[in-house]
């Protein structure tokens, strides 16, 4: 039985963001149960920090990890995390409303969002056809993230700052003792104080072998792909497209398009895979609303994008565990969120103060607490 301060369950995103926030100050010990890192939603992302996406809450997050995408710690990586990309929400004639009004609420938050007109939106990308283009809401400040980097990133500063991660080590069992948790994996038992449930889509499943309540997690399927750019014209500048229903997205990606439905159906958690039908849908309503024909698919893929009720992420203690902290339900935003929710994971853990990103946004630890209102509201209903 190998004891630490605090067991991590799930080398994602989620459980690299914390371990490399927590290993300055305390024993850290990740538990993976695939043999690479990142294979489940860490690594089927689309990639981009988008300020104004998600609520209140989610957008405070991620504007708090802001200043961590643009200038990391000394070290974190040798090529910038961040590439201009800009995205674009384009309208129909009857979309035109309710764009206008999403406009308003979003310049509260990101200034710099603007208005473009059919003008601008075919300047920017002619392939649209104008009348799926009437007029749009664009982002110039929506970024391209180097998810790989930032991963790696965190694990590698964690490992170096004594962190230890072991893959192929699947929690099996979890079961409490005196002074914390025993767990017990494919490469062994352990013990801590703390235990960190960063397993994804995976997380309602561990707190269930733990004798924990859940929090409602539901795992919901995104499939995309990439396909080849249109011959004859430089999409590579173009920003990420989306239509007013968030029917579909596109965005160039290393010289191919990326291109997804923005499905988001309800499954188990699962090695994920993506359907024929999806991806069918996905051509049918780009090729409506643009003169792309998309004649070959690339690579097609499908990840897991993990919500609670009021798609708000949870970080924070259970009310009814002590030392079974969750770090759960990250959605569609867990890696434009990572920094500052690795961060507060930290600080909650270790009894500290708000990191100073996230006092600045307004935000209070209770919008993401395991016993919040919103979720107990979701589990009965
Ligand atoms: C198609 C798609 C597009 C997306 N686009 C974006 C985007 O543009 N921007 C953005 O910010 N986010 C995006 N997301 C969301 C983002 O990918 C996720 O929110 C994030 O990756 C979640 O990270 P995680 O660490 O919680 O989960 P995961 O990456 O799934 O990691 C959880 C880990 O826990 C491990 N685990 C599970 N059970 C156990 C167990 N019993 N024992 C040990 N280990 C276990 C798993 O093996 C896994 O490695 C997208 C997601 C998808 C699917």
């Amino acid at each position: 039985m190998q004891t630490t301060d605090v067991l991590i369950i799930g080398a994602g995103m989620a459980g690299a963001s914390a371990a490399y926030f927590l290993a300055p100050h305390c024993r850290v010990l990740v538990l993976e149960r695939e043999s690479q890192p990142g294979y489940h939603a860490t690594g089927r992302s689309a990639a981009m920090y988008v300020e104004t996406y998600g609520n209140a809450t989610v957008r405070a997050i991620t504007g708090a990890s802001r200043s961590f995408f643009f200038n990391p710690p000394a070290g974190f990586a040798d090529h910038p995390l961040v590439v201009e990309r800009g995205a674009l929400i384009a309208g129909a004639a009857a979309d035109q409303d309710a764009l206008r009004a999403t406009w308003h609420d979003m310049r509260r938050q990101v200034p710099s969002v603007q208005w473009w007109t059919q003008a601008d939106i075919l300047q920017r990308v002619p392939v649209l056809h104008p009348e799926f283009a009437v007029g749009g809401i664009f982002e110039p400040e929506a970024m391209d993230l180097d998810v790989h980097a930032i991963h790696q990133g965190f694990l590698r500063g964690a490992k170096a700052a004594g962190a230890q991660l072991r893959c192929d080590a699947g929690v099996s069992q979890i079961s409490r003792s005196a002074d914390g948790w025993r767990v017990a994996t494919a490469a062994g038992d352990f013990a801590a104080a703390v235990l960190v449930n960063a397993a994804g889509a995976w997380c309602d499943q561990l707190a269930q072998l733990a004798g924990v309540a859940a929090v409602g997690l539901q795992p919901r399927r995104r499939t995309a792909f990439t396909c080849d750019a249109p011959a004859g014209c430089d999409s590579s500048a173009w920003p990420l497209v989306m239509d007013a229903q968030e029917s579909f997205y596109f965005k160039p990606d290393a010289g191919l398009l990326l291109m997804s439905p923005a499905n988001q159906d309800p499954v188990a958690a699962q090695d994920v895979q993506p359907e024929e039908l999806d991806v069918a849908i996905a051509v049918d309503r780009i090729e409506t609303a643009t003169t792309l024909r998309i004649r070959q698919v690339r690579r097609k893929w499908a990840g897991l994008r993990s919500f609670v009720a009021d798609k708000t992420p949870v970080a924070g203690f259970s009310p009814d565990a002590p030392g079974f902290f969750w770090l759960a339900g990250q959605g569609g935003y867990g890696i434009q969120t990572a920094p500052a929710l690795g961060e507060l994971t930290a600080t909650l853990v270790l009894g500290r103060p708000l990191p100073p990103s996230l006092a600045a946004q307004g935000f209070c630890a209770v919008e993401v607490a395991a016993g919040r209102s919103g979720l107990l509201a979701g589990l009965s209903g």
